[in-house]
């Protein structure tokens, strides 16, 4: 049993994934769904946690810093706020479980105003699989905040994607270089 670890699903929403998302990966987010799927299974079966760290807004809010930077997105009860593909169907069917969660964060960081970390210690977890998008945005900010508090990293290759090659190649190599996670394929 792998109690101590969590898998972290960051994001995987229809607005950062799905084609006429707000704010959309496309394609290469699209692909990760029946891996990122496939990981929930094997790791809930070794008895480790699946959590849903889930970005969600308000409609029209001022004072939030990214209504400066992107259009509106994961806006709490619309269709874009919902798990995309078999990432989705893989909740419905363990929603209820013990080990999975799905919980609102409003950063890019998933410990950012959550009880994460908390959450975490009270049930001795101490190495995070992190899985989602955006890998360089909302998974990096993830992986910066878990390398801060200790945590060890595992970042699955085929479980991110981004907006670009570029970036996505930048935040692979930083999370192996400078933030020591493993990164595995
Ligand atoms: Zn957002």
């Amino acid at each position: 049993m792998k109690t101590n670890e969590a898998l972290l699903i960051i994001d995987y929403t229809n607005d950062f994934v799905a084609d006429n998302g707000a704010l959309t990966c496309g394609a290469p987010a699209q692909a990760l769904s029946d891996s990122i799927a496939s990981l929930a299974t094997t790791m809930h079966e070794q008895g480790s946690w699946i959590y849903f760290p889930t970005d969600v807004h308000k409609p029209n809010d001022p004072y939030h810093p990214e209504a400066k930077l992107y259009p509106p997105h994961n806006v709490r009860g619309t269709w874009g706020s919902e798990l995309f593909g078999s990432v989705n169907d893989w909740y419905q069917q363990n929603q209820s479980a013990e080990r999975v969660l799905r919980f609102d964060k409003t950063r890019y960081s998933s410990f950012a105003g959550t009880d994460l970390d908390l959450r975490l210690r009270e049930r001795r977890v101490d190495t995070l699989h992190l899985t989602g998008v955006c890998t360089d945005i909302c998974v990096l900010h993830t992986a910066v905040d878990a390398y801060n508090k200790c945590y060890n990293l595992v970042v699955h290759r085929d479980c991110v994607a981004t907006l670009s090659k570029a970036a996505q190649d930048w935040a692979l190599n930083h999370f192996q270089n400078c933030l020591g996670a493993k990164v595995v394929d």
